[in-house]
């Protein structure tokens, strides 16, 4: 039985390849240093470890806002040939959800559409259907400062969602909220995930977060920013409050955070 959208995809040919890639900063500081990694196409992905070791620096990277001081990150599985060109089939999602405060929410996640002179109708239509994914149906005409910090948080994955790109990049996305909207996103993350089959990239330094949402993690350990373990989590999905109470998950947390804490020490 297949337990995920990525399962008949992690032997093939990845959709992203990182190759011994290393990024010093002009004041010296070496932010990552020689990773090696491969991002299957539909994995769910999180890169674990604590603050400073690297992993906004990858992600942006990955995204292409910003290069490598050495190695290389190509996109094999992407039917594109150079970074460039891949990077219009990428959403990114930032800790701030980064809204224009003048703007409703469905023209916020019309601006890439427009921006690609998507003609309005249908601009709107695909951000008005977006924005029903996101459980924000009704919510079109509200502005930023009418919403929740969950439902900014949702209006702005919308967004990065609406030109239905390969690859989701998260950067700790729900790290200022609160744990109740916090396990509904999560939540709410998987289903779209498991629908639209993108790549999902999730940066966290949440052991419980990473355990729940990802099939792999990706821990990281600081100075210099290196990969220290990539765990497998086999459970399957669809994954809900039964798995988060389960023993399962409790002994995966467990082998999560006995990883992290080595990068820690390292
Ligand atoms: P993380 O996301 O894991 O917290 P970052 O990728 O943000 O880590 O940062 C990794 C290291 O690189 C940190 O020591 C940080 O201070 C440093 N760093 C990040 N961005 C810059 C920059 N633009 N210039 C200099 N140093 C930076």
């Amino acid at each position: 039985m297949s337990t995920s959208p990525a399962a008949d995809n992690r032997s093939g040919t990845p959709l992203v390849s990182i190759r011994r890639v290393s990024k010093q900063f002009a004041n010296g500081t070496i932010a990552v240093r020689d990773v090696d990694l491969d991002l299957g196409a539909g994995e769910f992905v999180s890169l674990l470890g604590p603050s400073g070791c690297g992993k906004s620096t990858l992600l942006r990277m990955i995204a292409g806002l910003g290069s490598p001081s050495t190695g290389t990150i190509d996109w094999p599985g992407s039917g594109q040939e150079g970074q460039g060109k891949a990077e219009r089939d990428l959403g990114f999602v930032f800790q701030d959800p980064t809204l224009m405060p003048w703007a409703n929410a469905l023209s916020n996640v019309m601006l890439p559409l427009v921006l690609k002179h998507v003609p309005r109708r249908e601009a709107e239509g695909r951000a008005a259907e977006m924005l029903a994914l996101v459980g924000l149906k009704g919510f079109e005409t509200s502005y930023p400062r009418e919403l929740s910090g969950g439902m900014k948080m949702r209006v702005s994955i919308a967004r990065a969602l609406v030109m239905r790109p390969k690859i989701l990049l998260m950067d700790e996305p729900f790290a200022a909220l609160d744990e109740i909207t916090r396990h509904r996103l999560n939540d709410d993350l998987l289903n779209l995930w498991w629908r639209e089959r993108f790549t999902a990239v999730f940066v966290t330094h949440s052991v419980f977060e990473s355990v729940y949402l990802s099939q792999r993690i990706v821990v990281m350990a600081a100075r210099p920013g290196r990969v220290m373990a990539d765990l497998d989590v086999s459970a399957p999905y669809p994954r809900d409050e039964l798995f988060r109470t389960s023993p399962e998950y409790a002994h995966l947390c467990r082998l999560a955070s006995g990883k992290l804490k080595e990068a820690i020490g390292a």
